[in-house]
């Protein structure tokens, strides 16, 4: 396992028999160490890594670049982390509906029948904002 142990820091981490639910557990071979950790729980992480890696993806960084940039953390866990704390977050489809949001208040559409026909879209904006936006558009 290609991660380095959070307590000790050393890449010394080896299978160690399975959770009851079925995931690998693993320990550090650091006979000063010896922390036991399951796979793909975010123990694994530094949490100084995990914050970054939080930050970096609140500001919309793209996760293959995270992973470049933060040496030890997976690409795999980056796009978990980003499906967990932002389901269904897609920048390119959320401009989309923002467009179509910003003509229909253009075009004095109420903001609660926009909000009621979005019900169903990713990346749901919510009444409050339409409100907002309607009276930034509308001067
Ligand atoms: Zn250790």
């Amino acid at each position: 396992m290609d991660v380095p142990c959070p307590k000790c820091g050393l890449l010394n981490l080896r299978k160690y028999g399975k959770t009851r639910a079925g995931r690998q557990k693993y320990r550090c071979s650091n006979p000063g160490c010896r922390r036991q950790f399951v796979a793909g729980s975010d123990h694994l992480l530094d949490p100084k890594v995990k914050d970054r890696v939080e930050k970096l993806l609140s500001a919309g960084e793209h996760p293959v670049r995270i992973s470049q940039a933060e040496a030890g953390v997976s690409l795999r866990w980056i796009y978990e982390l980003r499906r967990k704390k932002y389901p269904k977050f897609d920048p390119a489809l959320r401009n989309q509906i923002r467009d179509v949001i910003l003509r229909l208040l253009s075009e004095n559409v109420p903001p609660d029948k926009i909000a009621r026909a979005l019900d169903s879209i990713p990346g749901k904006f919510s009444l409050r904002w339409i409100y907002k936006m309607r009276k930034q558009i509308i001067v």
